[in-house]
């Protein structure tokens, strides 16, 4: 007799009947949903200390309250895939601090900053998914940092884990002269009806956001799960684009229109639409092939639709048009720009988003100073203030420039991004921040004239946290074969990517890999031929 056919295990789509945990984070979070971590915190680990964290709740749930063990000082990066979790395990935490929208108030603002010099040694990082991360946290501080952040109306929760992450807003959002429209609005009903919902705390991955009504797309909508792009529709006037199923890393999509036009009130359901869709039928089975741009590039844009449509609204969308890329590089909001109240705003760029609790602090001296209450943050590192009359521009830049916050930097300092990097992440295989501070400052020392608008984002390992597909040069930290032979930290080289009119994937040439020394002579190479070469107007993704 032939032997019974075996029942294909599927990809445990819950939709689909799957509901067997396939791998261990599957089971941890049928174990227990990962936001009740904050509970154990609270009551058991910040009174007796690390060693009592449960395994499960250290490696998994503390993420769903925005909390990574950081990586042991010392283990090369030669070592991050052949060493066990535990040891590469720090006690200390970094802790991801979600501000929706990019959007603070100088309270929370400063609250942020004491938390830093209290509790994080200091430690600041804008990130370029609009958060601050805080790195040397210990589990007994939590409880008081959870309390003074909460008390300014900031939080962690779903800051990290398999949840819906920060959203991601324009960060002119109700200011900009150019707006089509203010997509704040929708950023915070979703966050106030679906962040810390136990119905989207377990998906199957991250899940990621973007919102931005501004003509200059500054969100990066087209990596991102789901978004949704400002647009005027001819009959029915502004609204938003929606964008599904976009993400970088190992394999990178771009993600696709799904055609419909949305407006704003309507925005909160189509969002809680999508994420369900991941939620029921993304796949679970495969850590790698978990992220909704699989079920996307399975499915497509039109079926994606139908089962929003049919399933999850029970009604039709409004068919709508697509957005105008704006032209490469328009994206930041670097520099002095009027606001549409005769107001200005003034956007600086750190270090590759370095900061620190005491710059943060006199930041917000600052802000207060020429009467502004409000701070946000950029999806490329950067940081504004709000609000500044036209007579106190001036001083402002001065005094931000004096904090290393430069309102009019070198393209290099302008278009630098960097991950975390093997300073604090267990993933990483190489150091990046550092490396790209030194870098600008040696291509600025050489190619002083050098104006072209350039992206230059470095990666500590495969994953894509500097999203280095989309930029100019993207660098993916590796180990290489030095010139004898011997190991050394390096990258491999993407070529041309970029988002906008010429979104796309830089090419990675075969055996393209520089070391880390060798990176100033590579750029400047390549800045220079590029600058020499080049037609009129032509950008470098071009
Ligand atoms: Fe860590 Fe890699 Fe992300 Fe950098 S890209 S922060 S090294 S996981």
């Amino acid at each position: 007799m032939p032997p019974a056919p075996r029942r294909k295990k599927g990809e445990g789509q819950w939709a689909l009947g799957y509901f067997t945990p396939l791998n261990p984070n599957e089971q941890f979070k049928k174990d227990d949903d990962g936001l009740n971590v904050r509970r154990r915190v609270l009551d058991v680990y910040a009174q007796r200390g690390f060693d009592a964290i449960d395994p499960q709740d250290l490696r998994g749930r503390l993420r769903w309250w925005g909390l990574y063990t950081q990586r042991r000082p010392g283990i090369p990066g030669g070592q991050t895939a052949v060493l066990e979790p535990h040891e590469l395990d720090d006690e200390y935490f970094m802790l991801r601090v979600r501000v929706d929208g990019g959007q603070l108030s100088l309270a929370q603002l400063r609250a942020i900053a004491e938390v830093s010099t209290a509790y994080g040694r200091d430690t600041a990082d804008v990130t370029d998914r609009q958060n601050i991360q805080l790195h040397w946290i210990r589990i007994e501080d939590v409880p008081a940092i959870w309390q003074r952040l909460e008390a300014v109306g900031l939080t962690t929760e779903e800051a990290c884990g398999d949840t819906p992450r920060v959203i991601l807003g324009s960060p002119v959002a109700g200011v900009a002269a150019d707006e089509i429209l203010d997509g704040t609005p929708a950023v915070e009903e979703i966050k106030r009806r679906f962040i810390g919902d136990p119905a989207f705390s377990n998906l199957p991955r991250k899940f990621k956001t973007a919102i931005s009504g501004s003509p200059r797309q500054d969100v990066a909508h087209e990596v991102n799960d789901v978004s949704f792009v400002g647009v005027v529709h001819p009959e029915h006037g502004p609204g938003f684009d929606v964008w599904v199923g976009g993400g970088l890393s190992t394999n990178p999509r771009i993600a696709e229109r799904l055609g419909v036009w949305v407006p704003i009130e309507e925005v909160p359901d189509v969002w809680a639409g999508v994420c369900s869709i991941f939620r029921d039928y993304g796949y679970r089975r495969l850590r790698n092939r978990a992220r909704l741009k699989f079920l996307m590039a399975d499915w497509g844009a039109e079926k994606f639709r139908q089962v929003l449509e049919d399933e999850y609204l029970s009604r039709k969308l409004v068919d709508g048009p697509a957005p105008v890329p704006p032209p490469p590089h328009e994206r930041d909001h670097i520099g002095v720009h009027q606001q549409r109240d005769g107001h200005y705003y003034i956007g600086v760029a750190p270090r590759t988003g370095r900061v620190s609790g005491a710059i943060l602090s006199k930041v917000a001296d600052l802000a207060a100073s020429v009467g502004s209450d409000r701070v946000r943050l950029t999806a490329q590192q950067h940081l504004l203030v709000l609000d500044v009359p036209l007579e106190k521009v001036e001083p402002l830049v001065a005094a931000l420039e004096a904090l290393d916050l430069q309102a009019r930097p070198s393209v290099f300092r302008r278009g630098t991004m960097a991950c975390t990097g093997i300073e604090y992440c267990k993933l990483a295989i190489v150091e990046t921040k550092g490396r790209a501070s030194a870098l600008m400052d040696e291509l600025e020392r050489r190619l002083p004239a050098f104006d072209q608008p350039l992206s230059v984002h470095l990666n500590g390992c495969p994953n894509s946290c500097a999203r280095i597909q989309t930029a100019d040069i993207g660098l993916k930290g590796m180990v290489v074969q030095g010139p004898d032979g011997e190991h050394e930290d390096g990258f491999q080289v993407h070529l041309g990517g970029g988002l906008g009119a010429h979104a796309g994937f830089g090419r990675k040439l075969r055996g393209l890999k520089v070391s880390a020394a060798e990176l100033p002579d590579y750029i400047e190479r390549v800045a220079t031929r590029f600058d020499a070469q080049r037609s009129d107007g032509e950008a470098f993704a071009a």
